[in-house]
């Protein structure tokens, strides 16, 4: 029976981004998708790097700075080995803040924000400005799937895992395409993960979010991210999809279910007029949704899985996973490795309280 190092269950960024770090330290991955890879939330996301959003936890500052810190070095990996670069698509957010949060005092007044975005209706709120990056899922998925493609990671495709078992000195991962044995294993299966844990201390759910692009008028372009509670809206300033934006995202749930609803998406592309008035004519290219991996206490899983020898979870990224990933996949590669951590990995313990 073949056995490697790592198995991986999952191949979004959460999967392929470990199965990296583990590759670049000699170990054999293989990488188990039950479908396409880079075929769900990794793909319906929006790409903000939003390290710095007051709605985030406090608990996952230290795992956002550093997966914002590591960022340049991980697209430079990924364009090194798939000779695709990925750009950055902005540089700064505007993101509005309510008069109670701690980062108040930091805010930009109405008049200093719409100085900065004069086409901003900030409604008398105020806003941070926010030194955060956005990048375009749809060009990193590429790149990323190219620079495993080019190691020796063993990616499956359409192979599902059905079961796994672990004993004292290995794991069996049965999947639709036989059984493989590898020393242990990782659940990335991002909004799937722990299917099989009947009981798990941090159930991870799924969190549907819709989206849509819109043309953003030739006459009023954005060059900045601008983020409230309910809505933001996110310019792709380079590639494929450059002069257009993202508004998003609805939060739902409603279990595996990714139809789009008109109403929705009408109520998002309001919000962003109410926003930005000069969206008021720009018309709706594409709407698609997602599902992102939740947790209650919405900070990720990464580490050991209880009770399960050899069994490891790396999942419940909920709406930060596309910034989490160079961070994750570089903490649970020195988990695994045995490695000094580059930062305390209690708080995102699947054991924690
Ligand atoms: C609408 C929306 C907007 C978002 N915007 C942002 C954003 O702006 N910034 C940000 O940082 N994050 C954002 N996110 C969150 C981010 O997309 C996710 O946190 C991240 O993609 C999770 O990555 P993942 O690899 O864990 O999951 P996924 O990309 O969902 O990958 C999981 C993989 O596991 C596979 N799988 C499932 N079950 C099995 C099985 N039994 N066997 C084998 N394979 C299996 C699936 O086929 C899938 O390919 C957004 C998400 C959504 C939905």
């Amino acid at each position: 029976m073949q056995r490697s190092d790592f198995c991986i269950a999952g191949a979004g960024i959460i999967g392929l981004s470990l199965a990296l770090e583990l590759n670049r330290r000699g170990a054999s991955v293989t990488v188990l998708d039950q479908a396409d890879p880079l075929s769900e939330a990794s793909t319906a996301a929006a790409g903000m790097l939003a390290a710095n959003d007051p709605d985030n936890p406090t608990a996952l500052q230290p795992l956002s700075d550093l997966s914002a810190a590591l960022y340049p070095a991980y697209l430079a990996l990924l364009e090194r080995l798939s000779g695709i670069p990925v750009p950055f698509q902005t540089s700064t957010t505007l993101q509005a803040i309510e008069s109670t949060h701690p980062l108040f005092p930091q805010a930009l007044s109405p008049t200093a924000a719409t100085a900065l975005l004069p086409q901003l209706n900030p409604h008398g709120r105020s806003f941070l400005h926010l030194h955060e990056h956005s990048v375009d899922p749809g060009q990193l998925a590429p790149a990323l799937l190219a620079a495993v493609q080019s190691t020796t990671i063993d990616l499956r495709t359409h192979t599902p895992v059905h079961t796994v078992r672990s004993t004292t000195t290995a794991t069996q991962i049965d999947t639709a395409a036989g059984t493989l044995t590898a020393t242990s294993y990782i659940d990335c299966s991002g909004a799937w993960a722990i299917s099989q844990d009947p009981n798990p201390r941090h159930p991870v759910t799924p969190k549907k979010g819709q989206l849509c692009y819109i043309a953003l008028p030739e006459a009023a372009p954005l060059h900045l991210v601008v983020r409230t509670h309910e809505v933001y809206i996110a310019p792709r300033t380079t590639g494929p999809h450059a002069g257009q934006a993202i508004i998003g995202a609805t939060v739902e749930d409603c279990g595996f279910d990714t139809n789009v609803h008109p109403d929705d998406i009408a109520r998002l592309f309001a919000a962003a007029v109410s926003l930005v008035p000069s969206l008021a004519a720009a018309p709706i290219l594409e709407s698609w949704a997602g599902l992102r991996p939740a947790t209650p206490d919405r900070l990720p899983l990464i580490g050991p899985r209880p009770n399960h020898p050899h069994q490891f979870l790396a999942t419940g990224h909920y709406r930060n996973g596309i910034l989490l990933a160079p961070a994750t996949a570089q903490l649970m590669a020195q988990i695994l490795c045995h490695e000094t951590c580059s930062i305390d990995p209690t708080p995102y313990s699947p054991a924690r309280n």
